[in-house]
């Protein structure tokens, strides 16, 4: 370093973690593998101090019933509606985004993502599944799990499709169907990035808290 130059430190943001059900921990060590503080956000005054949010995979009913028991609902809304950056796996799209399928009726949306999505897509067969899969903006191919997982039905115009999977690879129908999605500063994915210990997608998001911080 020069003497006297004054040089770029970027700060280490501060992620949060939807803490309330589901793969929190798994979640919080790939934050902070990929570079950010790492706070589980379990009531409004913890989601204040976060530069973005992560939603696990879980289930996605239970979550939206508790994000209104612990009057998280509308705080997040908001700071949605403000920018604030999210990622959301598995049961996190499905909280995400405008509208579900095959959801319940009384299950609260977060309306941060221009998506259809159906809930537990794949059917019984294949319901749980391993695939290999090209994801835009990393690279090599990531290994993803998915586990009653959603699919997106529908993208709006300003989506842009990460990834695909057939849907069943051995059916004459097979249709490739969109696993994960980007909108600004909104991620999702319909796998789990936190249950293989690869840290690519999370690098992804943080990269993204990190400009917006
Ligand atoms: N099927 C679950 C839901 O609707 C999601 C499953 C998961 O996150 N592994 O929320």
């Amino acid at each position: 370093m020069i003497a006297g130059k004054v040089t770029h430190v970027p700060q280490r943001p501060v992620v949060g973690v939807l803490a309330l059900q589901g793969d929190v921990r798994e979640h919080a060590l790939l934050v902070e593998r990929a570079g950010a503080w790492v706070l589980p956000v379990r009531r409004a005054s913890e989601l204040a101090e976060v530069d973005g949010l992560v939603l696990p995979g879980g289930e996605s009913t239970t979550m939206s019933r508790l994000l209104v028991s612990f009057d998280l609902l509308e705080p997040l809304r908001q700071r949605i509606r403000d920018g604030l950056p999210v990622f959301g796996s598995c049961a996190g799209m499905v909280l995400l985004a405008r509208q579900v399928l095959d959801g319940r009726p009384d299950q609260q949306q977060l309306d941060a993502l221009d998506v259809v999505v159906r809930r537990n897509a794949f059917g019984r067969q294949v319901d749980s599944f391993e695939t290999e899969l090209e994801v835009q903006g990393v690279e090599g191919n990531v290994h993803a799990v998915f586990i009653r997982a959603p699919w997106v039905e529908k993208v709006g115009d300003g989506v842009q499709v990460l990834a695909t999977v057939v849907d069943d690879p051995l059916s004459e129908a097979a249709t490739d169907r969109i696993v994960a999605v980007r909108q600004g500063r909104v991620f999702a994915t319909a796998f789990h990035p936190e249950l293989t210990g690869d840290e690519r997608i999370h690098r992804l998001f943080v990269r993204t808290v990190s400009e917006v911080a």
